[in-house]
């Protein structure tokens, strides 16, 4: 059986990994597993913005594609970006096969707020399961509540549930082995 295999980026806190696989395992309905491998992410990093390249960083992640491998979703904890957008929660390649989240916008402490894992993690888990779902040549979703709402701020990310819009989900589980 193919597997979701989640990519450590960086300095990545490996508990966010630890409760993020089982979550994505159930709601794609397939076994997830952490890579025993990190990726460093500084040959994408850009010395004026101080932001790391998000396309660059799934450009080299088709390395760690498996012939077992149904998606490989980078999990990182830099700001990515890409160059005409200030800042990217995300990034995916649609039609799969790698996918890229960072915690780095998403904990409360950067919008100074107390630190709240929960929150944090709440809103790793919603942006993984939509840039998995642009893997899945899902596009944006105008159900503010599903998990493929376009999100630009925290705010919207947290209207939205982790899971998908019936109409998302029946396109979704044609797609899933
Ligand atoms: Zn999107
Ligand atoms: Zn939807």
């Amino acid at each position: 059986m193919k597997r979701l295999h989640l990519l450590p980026i960086g300095n990545i806190a490996g508990g966010l990994l630890m409760q993020l696989a089982p979550a994505l395992a159930q709601t794609f309905r397939l076994p997830c597993e952490i890579l025993p491998h990190r990726l460093d992410p500084e040959f994408a990093l850009h010395g004026e913005r101080q932001q790391y390249h998000s396309s660059q960083l799934l450009q080299r992640m088709q390395g760690w594609v498996q012939p077992h491998s149904w998606r490989v979703l980078g999990v990182a904890e830099v700001d990515l970006y890409i160059p005409i957008l200030t800042f990217v929660f995300g990034e995916a390649q649609i039609g799969g096969p790698c996918g890229i989240v960072s915690s780095h916008r998403l904990r409360q402490e950067l919008y100074g707020f107390a630190p709240d894992q929960k929150v944090c993690f709440e809103r790793l888990l919603k942006e993984a399961v939509h840039e998995l779902g642009h893997t899945l040549d899902l596009t944006h979703c105008d159900d503010y509540r599903c998990a493929m709402a376009s999100s630009h701020a925290v705010e919207w990310i947290d209207l939205k549930e982790p899971t998908f819009c019936v109409s998302c989900h029946a396109r979704i589980f044609e797609a899933v082995p």
